[in-house]
C-alpha cells in the first residue's frame, strides 16, 4: 500500500483569489487567472484520486512547492519507489488542442506555455535539490492530461505526454514497479514536505482594502455571499449548505488573517466582517473561547 504523506495543500494565491472572487469584483484577468487555479486543482484532484488507489509500495506526495538556488518550482504528484522517483504535472486542458514546431495551439489560435518546458525545468531543478540533499535517485516525470474532453491533433508519437486515455495503464504499470521502501525513502519524504514553501513568491494577486471589501459569511461549499443566519446555523440561499455559527465565524476570521496578514481581530472588526448579522456578545465569546484575548474593554483584541 502506499503511504500518503499529507493531504494536497491549496496554494495560497487561490485560496486568496477565492476568497476575493466573493467579496470584489475581480478584473477580468485575475478571473481568468482564479478559474484557471480551481480548474488546475480540479485535475490534481482528479489525479489524486488514482494514485490514492495504487497498491504498489510508494510515498505519495501530493502538491510540493520547492526552491532550490532561488528558483521555486512545483510538483504535483511526486512518487517515491525503491530505486526511482515519479514526477507528474497535471493538467486539466479541455477541448481540442494542436501540435505545431513544439508548441501547443488551442482552437482560437493562442499559444500555450510550452508544458513541456515546464516539466523539463521542474525535473532539472529537483534533480539539483536531491543531490544538494545528499539524495541519488533515478527521476522520471511526465505530463498528464487527465481531462477526457482533450484531444491534441498533430503530436509526434514520442511525444512524451500521458493522454486521458492511457492514465489507468499508467497506473498499472506504476503498481508493478518492483518496489520496497527503507528508512531512507522516509527520510527523503519527510525532508522533501519539510522544505515545502507554504507561500509561493509568485503569486498574482489584485491590490485590495479591507473597506473595499463586502462583508457577510462566505458559504463554505460554493463560496457565495449568499448566506443567512438562521438559529445555530449560517445557512447558504444558493446551495443550501449548513454550517454552525461557531464553525462560520471561526472561518471568517481565518479568512481575515489570510487576507490581512497581521490585522489585529476584535470583536467589532469581526462583527463587521460577517455583515453585522451575529450578536457582537456572541462573537465575544466565540472569540475569548478559541483565541486568547490581549487588552480590556474596548481596547481587547485576539490572537
Ligand atoms: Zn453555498
Amino acid at each position: 500500500m502506499p503511504i500518503t504523506t499529507m493531504p494536497r495543500p491549496i496554494s495560497s494565491e487561490l485560496v486568496t483569489l477565492r476568497l476575493l472572487n466573493a467579496r470584489m469584483d475581480l478584473s477580468e484577468h485575475d478571473q481568468w487567472n482564479y478559474a484557471k487555479l480551481e480548474k488546475g486543482l480540479e485535475g490534481e484532484l482528479k489525479f489524486d484520486l488514482l494514485t490514492d488507489g495504487l497498491v504498489n509500495n510508494g510515498i505519495v506526495i501530493k502538491g510540493l512547492l520547492l526552491e532550490v538556488n532561488d528558483s521555486e518550482f512545483q510538483i504535483d504528484t511526486t512518487l517515491i519507489f525503491e530505486g526511482i522517483i515519479h514526477l507528474f504535472d497535471v493538467k486539466n486542458y479541455e477541448n481540442d488542442y494542436y501540435y505545431e514546431n513544439g508548441k501547443l495551439y488551442s482552437k482560437n489560435g493562442n499559444i500555450l506555455t510550452d508544458p513541456l518546458l515546464q516539466r523539463e525545468r521542474c525535473e532539472s531543478l529537483f534533480l539539483r535539490l536531491l543531490k544538494n540533499l545528499g539524495f541519488n535517485f533515478r527521476v522520471e516525470s511526465r505530463l498528464v492530461f487527465i481531462n477526457p474532453e482533450f484531444t491534441l491533433m498533430q503530436a509526434p508519437r514520442d511525444y512524451p505526454i500521458i493522454y486521458p486515455t492511457q492514465v489507468n495503464r499508467l497506473m498499472k504499470q506504476l503498481n508493478e514497479i518492483p518496489s520496497r521502501l527503507t528508512k531512507m525513502h522516509e527520510n527523503l519524504a519527510r525532508k522533501l514536505i519539510s522544505l515545502h514553501k507554504p507561500v509561493s513568491s509568485n503569486m498574482k494577486l489584485p491590490a485590495y482594502e479591507f473597506e473595499q471589501l463586502k462583508k457577510m459569511i462566505m458559504c463554505k461549499l460554493c463560496y457565495l455571499l449568499s448566506t443567512t443566519v438562521e438559529g445555530n446555523f449560517i445557512v447558504c440561499k444558493t446551495c443550501g449548505h449548513k454550517e454552525l455559527v461557531d464553525a462560520a465565524v471561526l472561518r471568517s476570521v481565518r479568512e481575515l488573517i489570510i487576507l490581512f496578514p497581521g490585522i489585529r481581530i476584535t470583536t467589532s472588526l469581526v462583527y463587521e466582517w460577517c455583515g453585522r448579522v451575529i450578536h457582537k456578545k456572541r462573537i465575544s465569546r466565540i472569540l475569548r473561547r478559541n483565541y486568547t484575548r490581549y487588552g480590556h474593554g474596548k481596547y481587547s483584541y485576539y490572537q
